[in-house]
């Protein structure tokens, strides 16, 4: 594991074609991203993985598998430092002194005050860090009920949508199209509401991945030789209850727990 020492350390090994897959103007602009923690290494998307693999752990998000661990520790360190009682107010959550839980996906999912995870869930730093990002920094806005997509809202401008939707609409869609009764356990599962079709969808279903964010998923079936098609919509409140990388992360983490389920149950 090596820490980068400067920006430019980061720079000099990207391709530097300045493409802007990744959501920024320049190269040298995401090195300096990358550095401060803001952007993922593996956000460009022409990055060697060996350069993920050597500076895993030593800036916010570097890994396929999710959010860096020190990243996660100066999460823990500043929850130490916020008032529980009232943090649990504002995001929908409760504390009973010692633990904040609320609900992820209709699963109990907490942490106490030395930092320890207690969940029915099983934890991927995908899913983690976006309960800390939300516990912490969240404004406790309520949902307005206006959905808009990734596209629209300030996280989505600043990051390549193509990105998003290979890591998170293309993963889902796949699963959608070969398991059929993913909508099904959704609601069964994970506390999901199918609601009224919308935006002329065939299925649209509405999540709480934490309380005060929720995400509908719509899908459109396969038909006359169009391909079916699948998208994420967001509360236009999403990005102040989650700032910027963690709503992206958080689909991420979904999608991948959804993709474990259907491969669990081997319905093609
Ligand atoms: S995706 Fe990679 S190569 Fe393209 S601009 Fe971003 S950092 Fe540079």
């Amino acid at each position: 594991m090596n820490q980068p020492a400067n920006a430019m350390e980061i720079f000099t090994q990207l391709e530097k074609s300045n493409c802007r897959e990744c959501g920024e103007k320049t190269c040298l602009a995401f090195a300096a991203a990358v550095f401060q923690a803001r952007k993922r290494i593996s956000q460009c998307t022409r990055v060697d993985p060996g350069l993920v693999r050597r500076y895993e752990n030593t800036t916010a998000y570097v890994t396929q598998e999710g959010p860096g661990e020190l990243y996660m520790e100066n999460l823990k360190q500043e929850l130490s430092q916020i008032d529980l009682p009232e943090a649990a107010g504002r995001i929908g959550a409760e504390y009973d002194g010692r633990i904040l839980t609320l609900h992820m996906l209709g699963k109990r999912f907490g942490i106490d005050t030395d930092g320890k995870f207690m969940t029915d869930i099983h934890i991927n730093p995908n899913v983690a860090t976006p309960f800390l990002e939300y516990v912490v920094h969240s404004k406790g806005i309520d949902p307005t009920g206006t959905w808009v997509s990734f596209r629209e809202l300030r996280e989505g401008r600043s990051f390549s949508y193509p990105f998003f939707q290979k890591r998170c609409e293309l993963v889902l869609k796949n699963i959608a199209d070969s398991y059929t009764g993913l909508f099904g356990d959704l609601v069964e599962l994970f506390s999901a509401s199918k609601v009224p079709a919308q935006f002329e969808s065939d299925v649209s279903v509405i999540l709480y991945p934490l309380p005060k964010v929720p995400i509908m998923i719509c899908y459109w079936m396969e038909e006359e030789g169009m391909d079916s098609t699948l998208n994420l919509f967001f509360d236009s409140s999403a990005d102040d209850n989650l700032p910027e990388g963690s709503l992206f992360a958080l689909c991420v983490g979904m999608a991948l727990m959804f993709e474990k389920i259907s491969h669990n149950h081997r319905i093609k």
